[in-house]
């Protein structure tokens, strides 16, 4: 490497750490506006910028040096104690993220939490998913738990379960999948009977649990989907259950051991330090939460927040995926410019065409984390709006957008890895620079808690609607007015850009809506092109924002990454509208 002053001008300052960032994109979606909603009014933008400070100080220092330790170690089944163990430090931080009662920021405080709106639980996980999304899954499982509990448990059951989850003394899990069931969660057959006292007992077997086993806390919480005896076929059939791995009396206290093990881990691509667990029910003690067969339904309350914060993986993966890109970029001396009089070599930040990939990485994660921040936004007006007609509208946004943004980020994130490895070089496909990790641990957020397949065919199928006052019709109104704006600012490029995107869109969901019912494999034929295409819109019309001057202390670096993105990227996802107009015969292989 050589030091180059003849070339220094072209480096362009490192980009603003990832807390201003997240702080940015949460100004930019209006969290301002949540301040003005009852309870909220002490959660203002400097409170806020406070504790995401202090919190983001904490992942840096307690929580990010364990990421390379738990991917090379792993968690292990223990043969001596059938118990998993997971890598040096993960218990020790763990037990820090507790005590410092960061897991209780955002939930109710009837239950101990701290009540904060939504929108700041997914900028902190979206901060410590940069950090270590291996260890930040576990949290994310108990926050399911905590609303399955929150919406269906009884009093009672709330009253033993709920305070230890919600500050993450006890975790949670979810328990679905089975060797024969994945997406199609009606094929479960995890038997619940009641024995001769009456109490539920649970016998068969669930595969991939995420942190299923582990030694973080002291006891574990399973929500296990199963089926009662005569219960109908199919995902009406399904019951919810509690299995707590340590039994919990009236009293709250854990008493005995239940009939449960986790009896293998799954070796894999990535998320090594989070253990996937193979899990054993032999007649394990359960509680009925919710009603009998009423299952499905209990799992649809917990499904927006769940989605929302596996989309906060990919922004939290490609966020540092594009940190780390930037850094190493400003480094890595190799090659000439041409015309340059000095001739000496630069840092390869300077070429045009690692700028373009940093330019690439940085837009696809910032339109990402406005598509995400928004609908959190949308889920914390559904909860907290005073007037009845603006929550319904707000659930309805959130309701169209979730699958987009569980979807949309998260394979972006693959994308934007994949990027940050090339930035690198042959160095960034040798383990030692910690990218080749960022890229495998960015390939499952896509498959898990609904395939992206599976949240396309929930867009096309089921959210989108074209009736007059509908959340997309809404949406499409406000790109239209964001189009004006960028017009009167004599932003031509940037206004035809989002224009020719909204025209598309409109087109296709036009033609998706006209043959549902009609030709229905044409419409999931075109669902993944469409759900890119609605992520891509939203993503344009809120980072058109920075330039219409709707995003406070916006600056000059990111009026001119939005620009990038929706000149240079946007049609990439609009012209999709071609794919989505293609039929179910199309798909020749
Ligand atoms: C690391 C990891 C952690 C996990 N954690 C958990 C957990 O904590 N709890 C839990 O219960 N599960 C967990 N899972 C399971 C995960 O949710 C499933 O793997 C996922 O839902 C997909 O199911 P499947 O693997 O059976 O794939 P399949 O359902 O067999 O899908 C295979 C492919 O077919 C497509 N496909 C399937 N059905 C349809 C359809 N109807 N229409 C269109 N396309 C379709 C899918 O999109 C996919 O591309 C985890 C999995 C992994 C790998």
């Amino acid at each position: 490497m050589s030091a180059d002053t003849a070339t220094t001008d072209r480096v362009p300052d490192l980009p603003p750490a990832p807390l201003e960032r997240v702080l940015g994109a949460l100004r930019a979606v209006g969290y301002h506006d949540l301040t003005a909603l009852p309870g909220w009014s002490e959660a203002t933008d400097d409170a806020v910028a406070e504790l995401l400070g202090g919190f983001s100080d904490f992942v840096d220092k307690a929580i990010a040096p364990l990421d390379v330790v738990g991917d090379r170690q792993g968690s292990h089944l223990d043969p001596a104690t059938g118990r998993v163990r997971s890598p040096d430090g993960f218990r020790d931080a763990y037990q820090q993220y507790v005590a410092a009662g960061w897991q209780t920021a955002a939930f109710p405080e009837e239950h101990g939490g701290g009540g904060l709106p939504w929108s700041i639980a997914v900028a902190m996980q979206d901060l410590m998913n940069g950090a270590n999304v291996a260890m930040t899954l576990c949290p994310m499982l108990t926050q399911s738990a905590i609303e399955l509990f929150s919406h269906w448990g009884s009093p009672e059951q709330q009253a033993r379960f709920l305070p230890k989850l919600v500050t993450g003394e006890w975790t949670g899990t979810m328990n679905l999948t089975e060797p024969d069931a994945g997406s199609d969660v009606g094929a479960v057959r995890m038997a619940a009977r009641r024995d001769d006292s009456g109490t539920w007992r649970l016998s068969g077997t669930k595969i991939f649990i995420t942190w299923g086993d582990h030694d973080l806390a002291d006891n574990i919480v399973h929500l296990v989907l199963a089926r009662t005896p005569g219960a109908p076929a199919g995902t009406r059939g399904l019951s919810l259950f509690a299995v707590p791995a340590r039994l919990v009396g009236p009293d709250g206290q854990m008493g005995a051991v239940n009939q449960l093990r986790c009896v293998s881990l799954e070796r894999k691509l990535g998320l090594h330090a989070s253990p996937t667990c193979t899990m054993e029910f032999d007649g394990a003690e359960g509680e009925l939460v919710g009603a009998e067969e009423g299952g499905i339904r209990a799992m649809f309350t917990m499904m927006n927040t769940a989605r929302l914060s596996v989309g906060t993986e990919g922004l939290g993966l490609a966020e540092r995926a594009y940190q780390a890109a930037s850094v190493y970029a400003r480094q890595r001396y190799q090659g000439r410019l041409p015309g340059d009089p000095a001739d000496r070599q630069v840092p390869i930040v300077a070429h045009p065409d690692v700028r373009r990939m940093l330019a690439t990485m940085r837009a696809l994660t910032d339109a990402a984390r406005l598509v995400v921040y928004v609908t959190a936004h949308a889920v914390d007006q559904s909860r907290r709006n005073p007037d009845p007609a603006r929550r319904a509208q707000a659930s309805e946004l959130a309701a169209f957008l979730v699958p987009v943004s569980k979807a949309w980020p998260t394979d972006l994130a693959s994308e934007v890895t994949s990027l940050a490895i090339q930035v690198h070089g042959g160095a960034g496909y040798i383990e030692e620079t910690g990218i080749a990790q960022q890229y495998r641990d960015a390939r499952i957020p896509s498959i898990y808690e609904g395939t992206n397949g599976i949240q396309a065919i929930d867009l096309v199928q089921r959210k989108l609607t074209l009736e007059p006052g509908s959340a997309p019709v809404w949406l499409a109104e406000q790109v239209d007015a964001r189009i004006s704006e960028l017009r009167g600012a004599g932003l031509d490029a940037e206004s035809e850009a989002l224009a020719d995107a909204l025209e598309g869109w409109r087109r296709a969901a036009r033609v998706l809506v006209e043959r549902r019912g009609v030709a229905d494999l044409d419409v999931l034929a075109g669902a993944t092109p469409f759900l890119g295409m609605t992520g891509g819109l939203v993503g344009g019309w809120l980072l058109a924002g920075e330039l219409a001057g709707h995003s406070p202390r916006s600056t000059a670096a990111a009026a001119g990454s939005a620009r990038f993105f929706l000149t240079q990227l946007l049609p990439r996802f609009a012209s999709s509208a071609h794919a989505v107009r293609g039929t179910f015969d199309d798909l020749v292989y």
